[in-house]
């Protein structure tokens, strides 16, 4: 018989669980990877997101080629294609890995349904995450909502170790002849390229994500605690991308990173600890969205949902385009419009200015990054973001407000990182960079950065907008209060 094994976010061949699985079968089998139409409506998602994503499925295409088989690409509805895939193929299996999300839940249950409906069987894989959604619970058998009470458990687990790639393929004969998309595959769906040399093809495929991955365990790994917060520096691992998209395993990261910690000497052990914890926040935050759907959409703090946003439309599009007049803010969102990545620091300031500077709700945000970020994981996402609107798990207290003047100058000392997205600013003197409104008239000419024409003024002055912002906060808290009596 033969085994069809369905690719989603897991576009790599080595230690990929569903395939190690089917492999054991010892029979041939169907690689397979279905187009959602979502995907490629032009609205959807930005370009960059797209491309990487579909530069990563030609990238495994490639691999399977280079090992005698062939990737079909099908586009439609899952269930559907499922089902005449193993007609064409005479399948009675399909293999694929887990997801987690509320949408991709829903989906996994239809197909399985349709699936098994056809008499064939499901074989559904632990792949994503070391540990899933209900394997950390309370005493009570109740879901963590604090992050370091799970990290404890999280730690104290057996993991499981990296599966062997399959040393021999057994590809399903006639593949070549059966149809199906090329490569390249972003081109074939009708999405542009964006524009620059990094966004070559080869960037997202498995070989550069264990490429990134050595070069990080080397080295900056073991810096990573005490320079992890500074976007002017290489210093974190650019993972993200290949974890959402699984050109990378969880647990050949997480492997490496006890390697790393083994050859850590003092300060070294703090930093490859620090950066374990931000594996444990990736499941973490998995694990709040598996429990807690609506926090697609609500507040995971009930007394936060009804926050008096003002939710004015240019300065959100201020926000989105970079030109709020705050350095710092401008350069982060000119980062994500041109890359199509962010600093984690800056994600953090970047929302927090966005709701609490600005008032504007924070799912107006989430939104704008799910559709820009490359590395786009929905519990990350709606996680963050819930975290700096204060309406989440473990979230940064209300009252305590980033100042972006202030997160600038702490963590962008030199300017560099600011420079380098507004070049504008690049004959500012040091004092002023984060604060050019404060720079006399000659300053400015000087510097060929007039205030007002060659960079905004601020949109807002941060003092008030704290004020009201705590007082919108405050409100909602005591209304909610109200209706608990
Ligand atoms: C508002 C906001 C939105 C975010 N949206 C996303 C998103 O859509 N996708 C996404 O992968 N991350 C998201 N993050 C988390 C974090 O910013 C990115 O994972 C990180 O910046 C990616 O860069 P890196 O791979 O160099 O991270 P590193 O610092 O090298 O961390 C290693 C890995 O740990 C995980 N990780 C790190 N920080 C977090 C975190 N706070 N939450 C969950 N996982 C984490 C990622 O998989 C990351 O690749 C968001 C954070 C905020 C504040």
């Amino acid at each position: 018989m033969t085994a069809i094994i369905w690719f989603r976010r897991d576009l790599r061949l080595h230690d990929h669980a569903a395939l190690h699985t089917a492999a054991l079968t010892g029979e041939p089998i169907v690689p397979l990877f279905i187009m959602d139409d979502a995907f490629c409506q032009p609205d959807a998602v930005a370009d960059k997101r797209s491309h990487a994503f579909l530069s990563a499925v030609d990238n495994l295409a490639g691999s399977l080629q280079e090992v005698g088989g062939r990737l079909l690409i099908r586009r439609g509805n899952p269930a559907d294609v499922l089902c005449q895939v193993a007609r064409e193929t005479g399948a009675d299996k399909v293999f694929y890995n887990r997801a987690y999300t509320p949408e991709a839940r829903k989906r996994d249950a239809t197909v399985t349904e349709a699936l098994e409906r056809q008499g064939m069987r499901v074989h559904a894989c632990k792949d994503l995450l070391m540990h899933e959604p209900g394997d950390i619970l309370t005493r009570q058998r109740t879901p963590y909502a604090l992050f370091t009470p799970y990290k404890r458990v999280w730690l104290t687990l057996p993991k499981d170790r990296p599966f062997p790639q399959p040393t021999s393929w057994r590809m399903c004969e006639g593949l070549a002849e059966m149809p199906g998309e090329s490569a390249p595959l972003a081109e074939a769906f009708g999405r542009k390229r964006p524009v620059g040399s990094e966004w070559a093809t080869a960037l997202f495929g498995e070989r550069t994500a264990r490429e990134r991955l050595q070069q990080f365990m080397h080295e900056a790994v073991h810096r990573y605690k005490e320079r992890r917060d500074f976007p002017g520096l290489d210093a974190t691992s650019h993972l993200s991308f290949a974890l959402n998209a699984g050109t990378l395993s969880i647990r050949t990261v997480y492997h490496q990173a006890l390697e790393a910690m083994e050859e850590a000497r003092g300060e070294e052990v703090a930093s490859v600890e620090a950066f374990v914890t931000e594996l444990v926040w990736r499941e973490f935050y998995q694990q709040v969205l598996y429990h807690h759907p609506h926090t697609t959409d609500h507040a995971f703090l009930p007394q936060f949902e009804a926050v008096a946003w003002e939710n004015d439309e240019a300065l959100f599009s201020a926000w989105c385009n970079g030109e709020t007049g705050y350095p710092i803010v401008d350069a982060a969102m000119k980062q994500l419009n041109e890359t199509g990545w962010m600093h984690n620091r800056l994600r953090m300031i970047a929302a927090s200015f966005l709701t609490k500077d600005l008032l504007v709700d924070w799912r107006w945000g989430m939104r704008y990054f799910a559709k820009q970020l490359v590395d786009f994981d929905e519990a990350a996402n709606i996680g963050g973001w819930q975290w700096s609107a204060s309406t989440g798990t473990d979230p940064q207290p209300y009252f305590r407000i980033f100042n972006p003047v202030a997160q600038g100058e702490k963590f962008d000392p030199d300017g560099t990182f600011v420079k380098k997205y507004l070049p504008v600013l690049s004959e500012v003197p040091l004092q002023y960079i984060h604060k050019p409104w404060e720079m006399p008239e000659h300053v400015q000419e000087q510097a060929g950065c007039r205030l007002g024409l060659d960079y905004p003024d601020p949109c807002v002055d941060h003092a008030s907008r704290r004020k009201l912002a705590m007082s919108l906060f405050q409100e909602a808290k005591d209304s909610y209060a109200r209706t608990q009596k």
